[in-house]
């Protein structure tokens, strides 16, 4: 693969010529014959994918349903089974023995279990819950850690027609009470603890706590899986180990066949923006979607070993966990642990010891990572062999060019093509992202849209903006996988996502973005909210906190957010943390001089930041995301009222009371 310094300025990366002979999608003709038949024939696009991807118990007759928009309804007459698809389907393509999930606990222990071992699971847990009264359209909580339970948990509700909600293990007991009393769920599934860098912490007592704040009356049943096999109070008539459950359960259980709208899961999104919401997939749509970017996207093989860092309690542990790689027979890493323990070599000693080949990461993960690794050459990805990765993927958050280089340079050893997938909780799976055998690469742009996906850039009225002019994100066409309501709010729904703004035409994705005036590639510049209006110059948060970790040898992360200013309208704040210590007095001073200088170089003086904060760490979301509405906060010394409970670090916050 080689680097082209394009115009002298942005460097471009070609995949190579054997990668683009090999994979799925070849080559850019390819990618745009696709895209002209999505627009010459949408709807025929999408049903020739669905027929080709999807094994349909009742093949659909329609493909997209309208009547009802922005409600939009596809492959409505359709019925299916989406554990069907990922696990018998692949046992009747001879794939039984192959292995589906390679499980790595915390401690390093590894677990291996074939598709058929897998099913055999999966039906055990279906009839369990069958026999404790869970059934077709009832929802189930799973509060657990990544573990081949998870996995074979979400597949059994699938497999019923029971609609999972998976709660990420480090959620509060509070946390867990709003999604149980908003679900209205008649089951948990948890784990009586879970492991996480070496400590024992609590799941099933958090759920003891969660259900006795009130309100939870809906459950009836908690099933418990063993993990540690710590003392735990159960309590009668509701508690119930699944070992116990499932003991003389039959490892067949006939599939459920739904309609292809009937709802697969409901996700609560990270909250990085407000109060969760649940977001509604449906069965068809979404597999369809999930299937497709595993195959496009991922370039996924069958001798691949694939491995997607999420947890199952985020989407991207859904799609590209539990679903995509699933329903194309892949065979894919399943991780408990944290990536620094027992040190930051991990992930990268990992994928030496699986021969991984595709690596999906988050830029939070990669920063932490870069920062370790260059105080520490034992865990610098150069002292393990990594020469079994083909593809490497990026999602959660923008990445940050000098990120992207060394993801690129010292994970990928400037062989891998970089996938910066684009996509949210509301849209199923990604939406603009390189195709590894197709989309040249610019280091800090999810270039462009996943073939048939309809995403443009418009501004406030909804007009189209031109290419080199930032504007809003949005979508214009229904796609498969895409939300269908927020659970029990579908006023709330509306008004996020297809506002009046754009006549309730355009999906309205929340994020700012720019296309390039050349290649028309896409960038995303931050939040709608994180546009800063300084002086009457607009600019993307994002851009000033590429320019700030830019400055490789001080700056191991930055967040920038806006706060009133008097003389500027907005004020630039900027919050970061440092490779070194967190400095004090002069030391820090002198510091925040030497990084608004170079804001000023790379961007220009107006890009200064006016405000500079310094901590250990930035006050993430549980899943890894900066959480800028607390920072915004911060910035205008407001005191924090916001719902904090999905911060993984609540302690950084006094540190980043003192400006410079
Ligand atoms: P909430 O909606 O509750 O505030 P969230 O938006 O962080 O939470 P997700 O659905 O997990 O929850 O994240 C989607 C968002 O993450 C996108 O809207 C975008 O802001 C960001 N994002 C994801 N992938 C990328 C990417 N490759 N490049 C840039 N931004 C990305
Ligand atoms: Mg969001």
């Amino acid at each position: 693969m080689s680097a082209t310094p394009n115009a002298g300025e942005t460097a471009v990366y070609l995949p190579s010529d054997a990668f683009v002979k090999n994979a799925h999608i070849s080559g850019m003709a390819a990618y745009d014959a696709l895209c002209q038949e999505a627009a010459t024939d949408y709807q025929g696009y999408w049903g020739r994918l669905a027929r080709e991807l999807i094994t349909w118990k009742t093949p659909f007759t329609q493909v997209l349903d309208e009547s009802n928009a922005p409600f939009f309804k596809w492959f409505a007459d359709g019925t299916l089974n989406a554990s069907y698809n990922c696990l018998d389907r692949n046992i009747e393509r001879g794939l039984g023995d192959k292995t589906a999930l390679i499980f790595e606990a915390d401690g390093g222990e590894v677990t291996k279990i074939s598709y058929s071992e897998l099913l055999a699971k999966t039906c055990q847990i279906a009839n369990g819950l069958k026999s404790i009264g869970v059934g077709k359209g009832d929802r189930v909580i799973i509060y657990i850690s990544m573990s081949i339970d998870g996995v074979a948990a979400m597949q059994a509700c699938a497999r019923i027609g029971a609609i999972h909600s998976v709660v990420f293990g480090g959620f509060s007991a509070q946390s867990v009470r709003d999604r149980v009393q908003d679900t209205g769920a008649k089951a948990i599934i948890t784990a009586d603890q879970q492991v996480r860098g070496g400590k024992h912490l609590p799941l099933k007592a958090i759920v003891d706590e969660a259900l006795s704040l009130g309100g939870c009356e809906s459950v009836q049943h908690v099933l418990v899986v063993k993990r540690t096999g710590a003392e735990l109070p159960m309590t009668a008539g509701r508690d119930l180990w699944m070992s116990d459950v499932i003991a003389h359960q039959p490892t067949v259980c006939e599939p459920e066949w739904v309609e292809a709208e009937h709802p697969l899961f409901l996700l609560y999104t990270s909250g990085s923006t407000g109060k969760p919401k649940g977001v509604q997939h449906s069965t068809g749509g979404y597999l369809l979607h999930a299937a497709l970017t595993t195959k496009w996207t991922f370039d996924l093989k069958a001798d691949d070993v694939f491995w997607c860092t999420a947890d199952i309690g985020w989407v991207t542990g859904h799609s590209y966990i539990t679903y995509g790689p699933l329903a194309l027979g892949g065979t894919e890493i399943v991780f408990e642990g944290v990536p620094t323990f027992p040190d930051a070599g991990r992930f990268w000693k990992m994928i030496q010891d699986h021969k991984v080949s595709i690596f999906y990461t988050a830029p939070t993960a990669i920063r932490s990572l870069i920062k370790a690794a260059e105080a520490n050459a034992a865990v610098h990805p150069k002292s393990y062999d990594l020469s079994s990765l083909r593809l490497l993927g990026s999602v959660g958050e923008p990445i940050n060019p000098a990120a992207w280089e060394w993801y690129y340079r010292e994970v990928g050893g400037n062989r891998c093509p970089i996938v910066d997938t684009f996509w949210q909780t509301e849209t199923g799976g990604h939406m603009i992202t390189p195709l590894p055998g197709v989309t040249p690469m610019v280091p800090g742009s999810c270039t462009l849209p996943f073939p048939g996906i309809q995403a443009a850039i418009v501004d406030e009225t909804g007009k189209d903006v031109p290419n080199g002019q930032g504007g809003i994100l949005v979508v214009k066409k229904p796609w498969p996988s895409m939300i269908r309501t927020i659970w029990g709010d579908p006023d709330r729904f509306v008004k996020s996502y297809y506002p009046a703004d754009f006549q309730g035409k355009y999906y309205l994705a929340g994020d700012g973005a720019i296309r390039d005036e050349k290649t028309g590639y896409f960038t995303i510049t931050g939040r709608i909210d994180d546009v800063l209006n300084v002086s009457g110059h607009r600019m993307g948060t994002m851009e000033i906190e590429s320019a700030l970790v830019s400055c490789t040898e001080l700056v191991a992360e930055a967040a920038v957010v806006g706060r009133p200013d008097d003389t500027t309208g907005e004020a630039i704040c900027a919050f970061v943390v440092l490779k070194r210590s967190r400095p004090e007095g002069d030391e820090a001073k002198a510091i925040a001089k030497q990084l608004r200088d170079h804001v000023a170089k790379e961007i220009g003086p107006i890009a200064k930041p006016k405000d500079i904060r310094f901590g250990e760490n930035l006050p993430k979301t549980r899943s890894g995301k900066i959480m800028r509405r607390l920072l915004r906060s911060l910035a205008k010394g407001e005191a924090i009222t916001q719902d904090t409970s999905t911060l993984e670090n609540p302690a950084i916050l006094t540190q980043l009371d003192q400006t410079y």
